[in-house]
């Protein structure tokens, strides 16, 4: 039977073959991973208007959820041109397994049947439901082929699926290998909730094991925040596909980025196994810009590497741990870390362990916000933070960092930015007081700083009040997003024209002590120009390259914007 996409299919019991996307549904002839997006399919309007969206955004393929759709509304969507310009995967998922079909396992194998006579690309059945009822297997059977299959090589292939929302299953090998013993399968899906990188890790993990799994084309996905890197990283891997959301429209999982994402900032489209990896570790780490100022310099230059965001709880031994995982997975390829809040000083405990070569700064700091990883194994490790406020600091003021000698400097904060911008001044023989609400962590710094200069003092935050010092760094977190409206002194204090002010804070970029430094008539320097500074310096020890700054500052200002 010839079957044409406008016409309605109504209820035949015939098999059709409508045609496929271009380049043909089976996964082995496509050469990449699919950007699948999923949609909950209720009304075709809103399913066809969908897929236009999906299709110019640059997906690959439509997951047509049809938990709560009906027969018709499942054959039609299957049928619409504008749906099947996508690669299409049919899912009717059951409440047992996390979907929201509530009816009977029958009436769910005669819907799945009725979808699959449409020819959709793949269709998903559940490891479950295969192995527990022998009505799905045959079923379904004579209405699924596979690529290998000649005869049958056109019809929807398997999808045999699983997943667990709670936590990484401990026997997920087994798991697969027992879904790769279903003869009917095409590919092999597992989902997991992470709750750690290592989590995230194992997923990928599982690509490098596929000969165990009958070398099925895989899709290992460890779902929420802490597992993203098992998305971000799929085409790396050679996942079969990936789910990605829709802007302004909501996802199946949590975790799943937005395809403009996938697509322009990870350059999903050109990974390659044997990309580098570097990354942003630290907790939280959703929120920073760093992954799209490096990824759009390493689009600029060339290179052939990623930058991604690394989840990881605080603690010495999470560190050490995710660290180690990171270096050795297969095919990983780690190239470099950048570290926050709060592990600096968990990444300096790493480095004296690992041998590293600390730069001096760093290891006088006490704070690591680099580590480099070399092929060979060699690690250095460094402290961009420090280059990064004095890059910012004599850009702003238009002078060179020796201009600094002698001048009256205020620090305000004691926390990790303090140590790592007053050592630097101190090096460079400023004059610095540090002001912190708690004078005991700003004295303990200052003790320890000393050694680089006598030029260092300490005192309580409520004597900033009475001071008017030339050059004042804010390395609280005072003003920082969510709390916007605090300042890091009281807000009596007058500042002054001739002063010049650098925040150290970035989000927001123009923070309510800039507002008030400008108001005064004072030289404001933001805090985006420290973190660019700082970029720069880690994506040149990264890729042994030139940064593009400006593309890089216009990537960081269109992600503030
Ligand atoms: P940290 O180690 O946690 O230190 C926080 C410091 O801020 C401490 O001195 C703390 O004082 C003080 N503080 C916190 N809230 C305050 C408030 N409401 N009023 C007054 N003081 C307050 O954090 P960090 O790593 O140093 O980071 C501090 C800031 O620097 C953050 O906003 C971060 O975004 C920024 N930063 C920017 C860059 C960049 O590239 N632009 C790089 C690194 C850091 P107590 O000791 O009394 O608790």
């Amino acid at each position: 039977m010839t079957f044409h996409p406008s016409e309605p299919h109504g209820n035949s019991d015939t098999p059709v073959h409508t045609a496929r996307h271009p380049g043909g549904g089976i996964i082995h002839q496509t050469g990449g991973t699919w950007i699948v997006v999923p949609h909950f399919l209720t009304d075709i309007t809103a399913a066809r208007t969908f897929a236009r969206a999906a299709h110019s955004a640059g997906a690959d393929a439509i997951e047509l959820r049809c938990d709560r759709a009906d027969r018709l509304t499942i054959e039609n969507a299957l049928q619409d041109p504008d749906i099947r310009r996508l690669k299409t995967i049919l899912t009717i998922r059951p409440a047992w397994e996390g979907g929201e079909f509530s009816g009977t396992e029958e009436e769910r194998l005669t819907l799945l049947q009725a979808g699959c006579r449409m020819n959709p690309d793949m269709v998903d059945v559940e490891w479950q439901a295969w192995k527990n009822s022998s009505k799905f297997a045959a079923g379904l059977s004579p209405l699924i082929g596979k690529p290998t299959d000649n005869n049958k090589a056109d019809r929807p292939n398997l999808i045999v699926s699983n997943h667990d929302f709670a936590a990484r299953p401990a026997d997920i090998q087994q798991r697969l290998q027992a879904m790769a013993g279903i003869a009917a399968a095409a590919v092999l899906k597992v989902a997991f909730k992470a709750h750690t990188l290592i989590d995230a890790l194992a997923a990928l993990r599982l690509y490098t094991q596929r000969e165990s799994f009958g070398k099925l084309p895989l899709v290992a996905i460890a779902m929420g925040e802490a597992g993203q890197i098992s998305r971000l990283l799929a085409m790396k891997f050679g996942a079969a596909f990936t789910f990605a959301e829709l802007d302004g429209h909501p996802g199946s999982a949590p975790g799943q980025p937005l395809v403009s994402t996938l697509v322009n900032g990870y350059r999903f489209k050109q990974q390659q196994s044997d990309w580098r990896v570097c990354g942003l570790i630290g907790s939280p780490v959703s929120h920073s810009v760093s992954p799209i100022i490096h990824n759009a310099g390493f689009q600029k230059i060339g290179f052939a590497g990623l930058y991604i965001p690394l989840l990881v709880e605080a603690g010495e031994e999470q560190f050490a741990q995710a660290v180690d995982a990171l270096r050795s997975l297969p095919g990983f390829n780690l190239c470099g870390t950048s570290i926050t809040i709060p592990h600096k000083i968990n990444a300096l405990a790493y480095a004296l362990k690992n041998k590293a070569d600390i730069d001096p700064v760093a290891r006088h700091i006490g704070a690591v916000n680099t580590l480099l990883f070399s092929t060979d194994g060699h690690i250095r490790a460094m402290n961009s933070d420090a280059t990064g406020a004095i890059e910012a600091l004599t850009r702003g003021m238009g002078i060179e960092p020796a201009d600094l000698r002698g001048q009256d400097i205020a620090v305000l904060g004691a926390g990790g930015a303090a140590r790592a911008v007053t050592a630097a001044l101190a090096a460079l023989h400023g004059r610095v007081t540090v002001y912190n609400r708690t004078i005991s962590k700003g004295l303990e710094m200052v003790k320890q700083l000393a050694g680089c200069s006598a030029n260092l003092t300490a005192r309580p935050a409520a004597d900033f009040k009475q001071s008017h010092h030339k050059i004042i760094i804010n390395c609280t977190a005072a003003g920082m997003t969510p709390d916007t409206t605090s300042l890091p002194f009281s807000a009596e204090t007058r500042l002054y024209a001739d002063q010049v002010i650098l925040d150290t804070v970035y989000n927001p970029r123009r923070t309510r002590l800039l507002q008030m430094g400008q108001a005064a008539g004072a030289c404001c320097i933001e805090g985006m120009e420290m973190l660019l500074g700082q970029a720069v310096a880690q994506f040149e020890g990264f890729t042994g390259q030139a940064a593009p700054r400006d593309v890089m500052r216009a990537a960081a200002e269109a992600a503030f914007r």
